[in-house]
């Protein structure tokens, strides 16, 4: 690794650079618009990515507005710590290699992480224009500026001590934590039980989010430092844990997320045409239903109803669209502020067509006589106390009920840990909500050389926090096959 990758806030060019500029003149510029397909065109395109990335220019304008704070705030909102004014500095004098070096310190997966953070509520929240009543420095926009455009640093393979660990789970959890083991020389071998690698990076988030070009790109740095992958693997079932063991492996982690889609229970939810989020993402994503030349059926619904207000939702609705679907609705019990889907999700979906009816919530589902669903029946919401996590609780408006036509109803209200694996191996302890318990430091589970990360231990969580995990899964688990 490059030793002088981190500069210091007192390094010359730094400071020539502070100077370059009053804050005054920083703080005048506007914060820049991200370039991207015109909403018309967007919902005729499943695969073409909507944000068109910055140019050069604006990128390093941008790069100026940040102040290179003396305690930058927005680093205390990144998971990760990324060094944010040091990769920003170096985009403003214009060297996208450093500044990719400096996120690549201490995130594996930047041109994802770019793409798909919620930065309104991490570090871009933290920023100090948010004091001034000023917009954020659009730290996401830089960062997947750096990822796309810096050459990375030629890592030299290193020196195999010989140890075999296994990775369940391809995903950023299991990547992150392949690529730091494979780095620190152990014998990394990836087993996913699909058939494409990459988790929900492939087949949960779309191609017009996060294209699949930039996920493969990881993976093949992967592989080119030596990292093997076997898939159509499933651990739990294809091979045992005491499979593993005879095969070698000395260390696992285990990262296979938190695949299992939830319902909501009420009546009519087995109707044809009412499906799980996961399933139709899964379909048209990874099995490119809607893709000429592929045979996997999926219903094109024309009147289609999206139960939920996170990412899967909006990724779910914005697909619908561009499926064909003449309505679409996002279904949500509360507000647009408790919403947690990422703010530009929210926007591009409204800007493609999609209708949001907050405030309600479905609680039965209608069919006609070939049990195909025909209509919701909702229950108009009004806020009331905050719960447990300090969002505004939903409660029903008596007697408010209101009956919507649908052809199609996508079900995106939150996804539980993958059962197999906890299922599958004898004194593993696992919480109630069906999450491997882990020591909260390093990552080891009950049974001492099983380690697990992502949201197999935090339930549907981000994409950020599972790399987290997989590197720091991977420190610890170094530390104790080392010794
Ligand atoms: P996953 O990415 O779920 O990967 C787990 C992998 O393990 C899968 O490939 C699975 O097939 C495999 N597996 C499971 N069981 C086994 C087994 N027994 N043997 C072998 N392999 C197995 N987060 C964000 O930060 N920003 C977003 O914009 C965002 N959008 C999202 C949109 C959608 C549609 C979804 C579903 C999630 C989104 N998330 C987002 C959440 C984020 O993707 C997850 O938190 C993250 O992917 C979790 O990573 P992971 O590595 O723990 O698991
Ligand atoms: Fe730059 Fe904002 Fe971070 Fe300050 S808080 S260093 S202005 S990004």
């Amino acid at each position: 690794m490059n030793q002088n990758t981190i500069s210091p806030r007192t390094a010359s060019w730094r400071e020539e650079l502070r100077k370059s500029r009053t804050a005054k003149e920083r703080t005048a510029i506007e914060r820049v618009k991200m370039p991207e397909l015109t909403a018309e065109y967007r919902v005729t395109t499943l695969t073409e990515e909507v944000n068109s990335g910055l140019t050069r220019q604006q990128a390093v304008m941008e790069a100026s507005r940040c102040l290179d704070c003396p305690d930058p705030q927005c680093v205390t909102g990144c998971p990760v710590e990324i060094n944010i004014p040091g990769f920003i500095k170096n985009i403003e004098r214009e060297n996208f290699d450093e500044a990719l070096a400096v996120l690549r310190e201490t995130s594996a997966l930047p041109a994802v992480c770019g793409r798909v953070c919620p930065q309104e509520k991490q570090c871009e929240s933290k920023c100090i224009y948010n004091k001034m009543n000023k917009p954020a420095v659009a730290i996401g926009y830089l960062e997947r500026y750096a990822a796309d455009n810096g050459n990375p640093e030629a890592t030299c393979k290193a020196e195999t001590n010989g140890i075999k660990v296994a990775v369940v789970g391809s995903g950023p959890a299991g990547l992150s934590f392949a690529g730091d083991m494979i780095k620190r020389g152990f014998d990394v071998t990836v087993f996913e039980a699909l058939h494409e690698i990459g988790g929900v990076l492939k087949y949960g988030i779309p191609e017009f989010r996060l294209p699949n070009s930039i996920v493969e790109k990881e993976i093949n740095g992967l592989r080119e430092l030596g990292v093997k992958f076997e898939k159509n693997t499933i651990v739990g079932k294809t091979l045992s844990y005491d499979d593993l063991h005879e095969m070698g492996f000395k260390g696992i982690f285990v990262a296979s997320g938190a695949g299992l889609p939830r319902f909501m229970d009420i009546p009519g939810e087995n109707l044809i045409n009412v499906l799980s989020s996961n399933e139709y993402l899964t379909r048209v994503n990874l099995m490119h239903a809607g893709s000429t030349g592929y045979a996997t059926p999926v219903f094109r619904g024309k009147k289609v109803a999206i139960i939920g207000g996170g990412n899967t939702a909006m990724d779910s609705c914005r697909t619908a669209r561009r499926m064909g679907a003449e309505r679409a609705i996002v279904v949500y019990r509360r507000s647009e502020t408790e919403m947690p889907a990422r703010l530009e999700e929210v926007k591009h979906a409204k800007e493609e067509g999609v209708e949001f009816l907050t405030l309600h919530n479905p609680i039965e589902y209608l069919g006609d006589e070939q049990g195909r669903v025909r209509t919701m029946r909702l229950q108009r919401m009004e806020l009331g106390e905050p719960d447990a996590g300090g969002r505004r609780s939903p409660v029903p408006v008596p007697g408010a009920i209101e009956e919507v036509e649908v052809d199609m109803v996508i079900v995106s209200v939150g996804v539980s840990p993958n059962p197999l694996i906890p299922n599958a191996i004898e004194n593993l302890q696992v919480s109630k909500r069906g999450t491997i318990i882990v020591d909260e430091t390093t990552l080891q589970s009950s049974i001492s050389d099983l380690y697990a990360g992502g949201d197999i231990v935090r339930g549907g969580a981000t994409v950020i926090l599972a790399m987290g995990d997989g590197r720091r899964a991977a420190a610890s688990m170094a530390e104790k096959l080392l010794s």
